[in-house]
């Protein structure tokens, strides 16, 4: 069963290739736009950011893989099974992403500082995503039931995770299909963590379960209302 410890040094692999990958970003980013003259080079903004989330995203996904291989070696589960790793972004997301991203830089008063927080926001996400989906593809191929959740970690979680955290380890793609369960918005912590069944959840669910009841009590059921009012009474985005 993952503890809380699990999730908290997984997250910490996570984060240090987010870190390395948006510090080579940075760097590049700098000497592009010092050697900047005439128009500035999307293509070739692209083109380095597709290569940059296939390389640390690779990583990210071999880490999740590992991860989930590990926690099903010390979980209650018959049979064998290996987790199955998902591939990088695919080269077109990745190129669509830096292309909104570099937005800031045509307006009328073109910010590079807006421009380069885009453009890391992305690809903090797109670096975590095939790790991401590595769970959740796991999940559905384990023969053993499996379900994960979305732990929330950090310093702030916002309401759409909290909504999602609140309803422990259901997710599965039979649950997760159409539905909001497998997007994350830029610079999102929160970590997708198998659950085996007859385990718990390494957090406090029903806390969540709580929150999110309290907001519905008052707004009722849309759900869109419900996040307003959890923004609200828990003072967060
Ligand atoms: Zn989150």
């Amino acid at each position: 069963m993952a503890t809380p410890a699990d999730v908290a040094a997984f997250r910490a692999t996570q984060t240090d290739l987010v870190t390395v990958a948006l510090a080579e970003l940075a760097e590049w980013w700098e000497q592009l736009l010092a050697l900047l003259t005439g128009d500035v080079p999307v293509a070739q903004i692209e083109a380095f950011t597709a290569d940059l989330v296939a390389v640390y995203g690779d990583a990210a996904a071999l880490a999740a893989g590992d991860w989930y291989d590990e926690l099903r070696e010390h979980a209650d589960v018959s049979g064998r099974f290996r987790a199955r790793m998902a591939d990088p972004a695919p080269q077109g997301q990745a190129e669509a992403v830096a292309r909104w991203a570099v937005g800031p830089l045509f307006g009328a008063q073109p910010d590079q500082h807006a421009a380069l927080e885009h453009l890391s926001g992305g690809v903090q996400r797109l670096v975590l995503q095939p790790a991401r989906q590595t769970i959740a593809d796991s999940v559905d191929a384990d023969p053993a039931d499996a379900r994960w959740a979305r732990v929330p970690s950090g310093r702030t979680t916002c309401a759409f995770c909290r909504l999602l955290a609140s309803r422990g380890a259901v997710y599965h793609s039979e649950e997760t299909a159409g539905g909001l369960a497998n997007g994350y918005h830029g610079r999102c912590d929160c970590v997708p963590t198998p659950v085996w069944p007859g385990e718990q959840e390494p957090y406090d669910v029903d806390a969540f379960l709580e929150e999110y009841e309290a907001a519905r009590a008052k707004a009722g059921g849309d759900p869109n209302a419900i996040l307003a009012q959890m923004r609200l009474d828990l003072g967060i985005n």
